[in-house]
C-alpha cells in the first residue's frame, strides 16, 4: 500500500505554517491592521482553526480570513503540501501526481500561491 502524505501532517501544523506565513510578526486584525488581538477560541468544525477578535474595531476573524485559503473546497492540507512540494521545485505535473493523479486545479492553486497567500484585493 502506498504511503499517502496527506496523513502524515496534521491540521495544526497546517495552521500553524499559515499564521508564520501571513503573520511573520504576530497576529494582525485583517480589517484595521491593529496587533491588538485576542484569541477567541477554535473554530467547531476545525479545530486547529483558531478564531481571534480584534479590540480596535471588535472584528472577528480566523487564521484562514482574507487568504486564499479561505473558503475554498481544496483542504488546507492540500495547500500546504503543495506549498511544500513548490519549494522543492516540483512541476504542477509532479505536485498533481503527488497529492492525488486526477487533480486539475494544481496548477491554479500554485499560481495563486506564488502570488501569495493574502488576498490583496482586500485593501
Ligand atoms: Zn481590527
Amino acid at each position: 500500500m502506498p504511503v499517502n502524505i496527506k496523513t502524515l501532517i496534521d491540521d495544526a501544523q497546517c495552521y500553524g505554517t499559515v499564521r508564520e506565513l501571513r503573520w511573520p510578526e504576530g497576529c494582525q486584525c485583517p480589517f484595521c491592521d491593529s496587533k491588538r488581538v485576542i484569541k477567541r477560541g477554535f473554530d467547531e468544525k476545525e479545530p486547529a482553526k483558531q478564531r481571534y477578535e480584534c479590540k480596535d474595531c471588535s472584528k472577528r476573524f480566523d487564521d484562514l480570513a482574507d487568504t486564499i485559503f479561505a473558503g475554498h473546497h481544496q483542504p488546507l492540507k492540500v495547500w500546504v503540501l503543495c506549498l511544500c512540494f513548490m519549494g522543492l521545485n516540483l512541476s504542477n505535473k509532479q505536485i498533481a501526481k503527488k497529492l492525488d493523479p486526477n487533480r486539475t486545479d494544481v496548477h491554479k492553486m500554485t499560481t495563486q500561491l506564488r502570488e501569495g497567500v493574502v488576498k490583496k484585493s482586500h485593501k
